[in-house]
């Protein structure tokens, strides 16, 4: 893992963290987990909780699991269970041999269960679905107890086993804790704690026909891994005093829930449903899609892990929900690319420019540095010859003033190899230029002059005769507002859809030496940006993608927001 260029800073988990080790709590232990369910890829906002819970743990000599909640049979899949370890071990994090799932535990769950009932704490309610919302009350008004709510421990216990058995249907019962019905907190009115679903389990089969409740099984699941601090989004806040009466209830190792703030992005969907709706409906090509906020999405656009743990050691750790600008997390990926990607010259839309004076058949290798950030990174040898390609927008026939590219007797340089001028202009029966004729300086080698003579426009090329063909992907956000939940009246998210969001350039040229590189490469091309190497290349035709542009709109809006 190469070293982060920010320093990790305090945030108020850290101190509760420290305090309790100068408190002795928990024995100075420190055990965190990222538990994720596995019904959809991770995506960038899983990766906030990912740095903060293995970095936590890193941070305080602690240990952190990976656990799947996978207590819910019906959305869960073998798929996602893969895609997970993958994506947490690319971001660089490692779990050891402490890999869990919840099913591990059903077993556990169950004599919980068992036990509630016997002391009193749970009870099989028959109401249906529709009546335990109307018992439920409302946030104004308090609940009314279930007319099932006062049987006996032994018919609750004989109720629960045929529930266990598979004697009754999906919703006919369910098992709650028995809190209080007129708790100012709608979670505490008695919650259920198991359900039947009759659906084959991924790991445990046909086994269970009830499962358990996340609020029921989370904390038990904390308990049984000797979690000490379990870090969750705000939005279990309200969930805390049920976590922590199971617990309590059930009197067992006790972890401390604390809640953080969920990241949102601009112009970003986040919630696992909506990105599963964009991939069903093919809105985009899979869940790696590089237009996806998921970290498999991330990784095939050519983000890096390191921009991805910096970007969440700059966003921070709070309490109050914000969103946070997503040219900030492409500055993060710019920042690190820029030390680290070597530069290549790709022409995306060529036009051929013949050097009239240079000799037929001769073929030079020009030295170009990899990386002017980091001469360590050394130099390479590019083929120039007698036809190369420039890019069309690098030549106006009548150019406004200003304009420092090419165009009919103009001088301009090419990027590590001679000057050359425009001499003729060849076109097509409608007018468009197909060629242009130039002559170059043999004294300008390199792309310096000897004598002074300076120009202003810097252009990239590449030899017709060597360059690689190429398509390129250049992605613009998926949605066309900040907040792609800001729909019209009856419409969703899918109606801020932004139909530019893949523009694919089919006829592009680089430089040869780019045949060579491994798929998943990160690379400058020269003024357009930075690409990476997509794993669709094939039959010597390169695919990249554009991961960022060179455009720091981040530093903009830095400078707007500091004036
Ligand atoms: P869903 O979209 O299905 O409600 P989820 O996003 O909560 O699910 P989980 O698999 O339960 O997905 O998430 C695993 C962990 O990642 C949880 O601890 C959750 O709090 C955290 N997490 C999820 N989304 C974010 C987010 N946007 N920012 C920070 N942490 C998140
Ligand atoms: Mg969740």
């Amino acid at each position: 893992m190469s070293e982060e260029k920010t320093q990790p800073v305090s945030h108020f988990i850290k101190e509760i963290i420290k305090k309790d080790l100068e408190d002795n709590k928990n024995g100075s232990r420190v055990h965190t987990r990222f538990p994720p369910e596995p019904n959809g890829y991770l995506h960038i906002g899983h990766a906030k909780s990912i740095c903060l819970n293995f970095g936590i743990a890193k941070e305080f000599n602690g240990l952190c699991n990976l656990r799947f909640d996978d207590t819910n049979p019906v959305k869960e899949e073998l798929e996602y269970v893969e895609s997970i370890k993958e994506d947490v071990r690319w971001l660089g994090f490692d779990w050891e041999d402490r890999l869990y799932f919840a099913s591990d535990y059903f077993e556990q769950f169950y004599q919980a269960a068992l036990q509630l009932i016997k002391d009193g704490l749970a009870y099989v309610d028959h109401l249906t679905a529709d009546q335990i919302r109307e018992y439920r009350g409302t946030l104004t008004q308090p609940g009314k107890p279930s007319p099932y709510r006062d049987r006996t421990i032994e018919e609750n216990l004989a109720l629960f086993e045929k529930m266990k058995n598979g004697d009754f249907e999906e919703g006919e019962c369910i098992l709650r804790a028995k809190i209080d019905m007129a708790s100012p907190n709608i979670n505490m009115r008695d919650p259920a704690v198991y359900r039947i679903l009759k659906a084959s389990h991924h790991r445990t089969g046909d086994k269970w026909c009830i499962y358990p409740m996340y609020d029921f099984a989370h904390g038990l699941e904390d308990s049984i891994e000797k979690i000490t601090h379990s870090i969750c989004t705000l939005e279990f806040e309200d969930h805390r005093p049920l976590y922590d009466w199971f617990l309590e209830k059930l009197n067992v190792f006790h972890p401390q829930q604390i809640e953080f703030a969920r990241l949102n992005l601009t112009y970003t969907v986040m919630s696992k449903r909506k990105l599963l709706r964009l991939v069903k409906e093919n809105i985009v090509s899979g869940w790696d899609d590089p237009r996806m906020p998921t970290i498999a999405g991330l990784r095939r656009r050519g983000y890096t892990p390191e921009a991805i743990r910096t970007f969440c050691e700059m966003i921070g750790v709070g309490k109050s929900e914000s969103t946070v600008d997503l040219a900030l997390l492409e500055y993060c990926l710019r920042e690190d690319l820029n030390k680290r990607a070597p530069r290549a010259m790709a022409v995306l839309r060529p036009l051929k420019v013949t050097i009239t004076n240079y000799p037929e058949g001769k073929v030079e290798q020009l030295e170009a540095l990899n990386n002017p950030e980091d001469e360590s990174m050394g130099v390479r040898m590019i083929p120039f010859s007698r036809v190369i390609y420039i890019e069309q927008d690098d030549f106006m026939e009548n150019p406004p003033k200003k304009y420092f590219r090419l165009s009919p007797g103009a001088e301009v340089r090419l990027k590590h190899a001679y000057y050359i001028t425009c001499d003729e202009v060849l076109k097509d029966s409608s007018g468009q230029p197909v060629e242009l004729l130039c002559s170059y300086d043999p004294a300008t080698k390199g792309g310096w002059s000897q004598d002074g003579r300076k120009v202003k426009g810097t252009l990239h090329w590449v030899s017709v005769d060597h360059a690689v063909d190429a398509e390129v992907r250049i992605y613009e956000n998926l949605f066309n507002k900040p907040n792609p939940e800001d729909a019209e009246e009856g419409k969703d998210f899918l109606s801020n859809l932004n139909p530019n969001s893949l523009e694919i350039i089919a006829d592009s040229k680089v430089e040869p030496g780019l045949m060579e590189m491994p798929a998943r490469t990160s690379l400058q091309f020269l003024r357009h940006g930075y690409f990476t190497i997509d794993p669709d290349s094939k039959n010597g035709k390169l695919v990249f993608n554009r991961a960022v542009s060179l455009k720091d709109t981040w530093a903009k809006i830095q400078r707007n927001t500091s004036e």
